[in-house]
């Protein structure tokens, strides 16, 4: 596994950038994850020479061996956050080194070399530097950073590679709630499971999310927006959802939220979202939630509310849970005081218009 220093990147403008005239359209209604900026950040890895060639260079395909090793043991791995627009016309990206090391701890479960932190949040601010004018002027819209690795050895045995890429692409998107924050419904998977014991249900690794897919389509039929998965040993306990993770709001003020024992992925959201409630003086328990605790809770009273946290959305609350037993909600299945009063203390603190106690903001 490969360390090192921190890299000079070689910057290699786009010589044919989208003009101001386009992106402005493009910027005016982005959506996600179909448009993207001008640069890519790309750099290289060989075993022996370590990590080389940082570049930021135009956006543009990369050229691939049909043997690459990536296409045949999907040896990736990735990560996601946003850049954005702070009040004072700064631009701000959410605890970039928190992103760092879990790409690492992905890297380190799929066999990859390490990338130095330095070199993950450097490569994050070439990438914003350069294109900073795709960053959208919405308050609420922001630049989506997805750094991303793979092994590029052409090579079809089965070890780990020798040969690596990583690259950073950005994409424009735009508030992820128009109108109104609104619960998400979600569907409990008995078919599928994410992630067993001893699998890589914490690492970013693309396999996991090709994996989740028909899981994905089922709670789509089941007319939900998300699958939420049980534990895969013994089909009892709240894992997390597809792409985000799970908590539970008592009626004592005391949040709830499955354990990072491996099968789940330690979301940063999670992390913050525990963090500030125990600042504030709130009790947080992360520890085994059986289905049948939240259905009966939420019969009692005892559940009053449930959300979901990750970078896209950051808290959504948690409307009506579906599965093959039945569907209930929390109250009246709208969003609770809770859920929200968490969820606009985290924005505030992203977006500058609160202190920042934990000095997250980059
Ligand atoms: N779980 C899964 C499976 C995810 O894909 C994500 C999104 N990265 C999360 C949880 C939430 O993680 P984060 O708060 O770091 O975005």
């Amino acid at each position: 596994m490969s360390g090192g220093d921190n890299l000079d990147f070689e910057i290699r403008p786009n010589p044919a950038p989208v003009s101001d005239a386009d992106r402005a359209v493009l910027l005016a209604n982005p959506g996600f994850g179909r448009i993207f900026t001008d640069h890519m950040v790309t750099v290289r890895y060989a075993d022996g020479k370590g990590w080389y060639e940082p570049r930021v260079e135009a956006r543009a395909p990369i050229p691939m061996d049909p043997a690459s090793a990536v296409l045949h043991y999907a040896q990736e791995i990735f990560e996601g956050l946003k850049a954005y627009t702070l009040p004072d016309g700064g631009v701000a990206m959410f605890r970039p080194d928190a992103n760092a090391a879990r790409f690492n701890l992905s890297a380190q479960r799929m066999a990859m070399p390490s990338l130095p932190v330095e070199t993950f949040v450097q490569s994050l601010h070439e990438i914003i530097k350069i294109d900073r004018s795709w960053i959208p002027e919405d308050p609420e819209g922001s630049l989506y950073l997805r750094p991303f690795a793979y092994a590029s050895e052409v090579f079809l045995g089965v070890r780990p590679a020798t040969e690596y890429l990583y690259l950073v692409i950005a994409s424009p998107v735009g508030p992820y709630f128009s109108g109104g924050v609104k619960p998400v419904s979600i569907w409990v998977s008995s078919d599928f499971t994410r992630a067993a014991p001893g699998g890589t249900g914490a690492a970013k690794c693309g396999g996991n999310y090709a994996a989740g897919l028909s899981a994905q389509a089922e709670a789509a039929e089941h007319g939900c927006d998300q699958v939420v998965y049980l534990d895969a040993v013994q089909r009892k306990y709240i894992d997390e959802l597809g792409g985000m993770n799970v908590f539970l709001v008592l009626d004592d003020g005391t949040l709830v939220t499955p354990p990072l024992t491996g099968t789940i992925l330690p979301g940063i959201t999670r992390d913050s979202v525990i963090k500030l409630a125990q600042r504030a003086g709130r009790t947080v328990e992360e520890r085994p939630i059986s289905l049948e605790e939240w259905r009966d809770g939420a019969a009692s009273g005892r559940v009053r509310e449930a959300f979901a946290c990750g970078t896209a959305a950051v808290i959504t609350p948690i409307g009506v849970i579906k599965s093959e037993a039945g569907d209930f909600t929390m109250g009246d299945g709208g969003p609770g005081d809770t859920t929200m009063s968490i969820r606009k203390n985290l924005v505030d603190i992203q977006r500058g218009r609160a202190e920042d106690p934990f000095g997250w903001v980059h």
